[in-house]
């Protein structure tokens, strides 16, 4: 066999590897029959001051709102583990995540996300891939006026996601809700806004029994916001002000732990 051919098959084997641990993982994340394992890995995303201390301070309990929301919210849909979710904080990364491209193409998009799946595998130290666990990079960052965080996002390929966060603990209820909506589009969740950030209609709000124009209290965590009664586009202050709607159930499958516990026609 020539060495083309050789290299060829390599390739061939290790997107098959790719393809094949990922269906895996999928199936293992996607069973709620047990709690999501999480491991959440925190980068001082600025170097500041801000963000050493508030790493230093870091608590597993300093996300138990995300493990009620999930709670809460598959509970609406039959599931009935408790607690949904394990997470584990895990040493601070002195490294960062290799960044998306800007307004890449596909492939440019595929080889970042390839590049991103080997930068989380090194950084585990670990010798085989840590299956089935959601690993989130949180890059925390001081608040600074007038600048926007970088996007963060979830990969359902390798569960990973990476997060921009606040280094302020004032900011704790909206850098869970972050972190939530990330996780769960490593769970196969998809994003709920469109133009300018608004909430899509009916699956992007909270109560779709009211009319698209009607004001919402609460916002689906995939949109991640909700207009106001002030025709104000709101983040919610936490998770508490948040839902699972019934697409983004559909997509983390929660229909297969409604029909087990209603019976739904099997
Ligand atoms: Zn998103």
């Amino acid at each position: 066999m020539s060495f083309r051919r050789i290299r060829i098959l390599i390739l061939l084997g290790i997107l098959a590897g790719a393809l094949g641990f990922t269906w895996l993982e999928q199936w293992m994340v996607r069973g709620w029959g047990t709690a999501l394992a999480v491991d959440l890995v925190p980068i001082n995303g600025d170097g500041s001051a801000a963000a050493a201390a508030t790493i230093a301070a870091l608590d597993a309990a300093d996300f138990d709102d995300i493990n009620a929301f999930l709670e809460r919210e598959t509970a609406r849909y039959g599931v009935r583990v408790a607690p949904a979710m394990h997470l584990e904080v895990l040493p601070e990364a002195k490294a960062r995540p290799p960044a998306p491209p800007q307004n890449g193409n596909v492939l440019e998009t595929v080889w970042w996300s390839l590049k991103l799946r080997g930068w989380v595998y090194r950084q585990s130290g670990q010798w085989l891939p840590q299956l089935g666990r959601v690993k989130l990079f949180v890059l925390y960052h001081a608040p600074q006026d007038g600048v926007a965080l970088a996007h963060s996002l979830g990969l359902q390929k390798g569960l990973i996601g990476v997060v921009h966060a606040y280094a302020d603990p004032r900011q704790q209820g909206q850098n869970n809700l972050v972190i939530a909506h990330e996780l769960l589009h490593t769970l196969g969740a998809t994003d709920k806004y469109g133009a300018g950030g608004f909430p899509v209609y009916p699956d992007g709000v909270a109560d779709p029994s009211l009319p698209a124009d009607a004001p919402q209290r609460e916002a689906e965590i995939m949109a991640g916001r909700y207009v106001n009664a002030a025709g104000k586009l709101t983040m919610p202050a936490s998770l508490e002000l948040c839902v699972i709607g019934p697409k983004t159930a559909h997509e983390i499958n929660l229909d297969a732990a409604f029909a087990r516990r209603y019976g739904a026609g099997g």
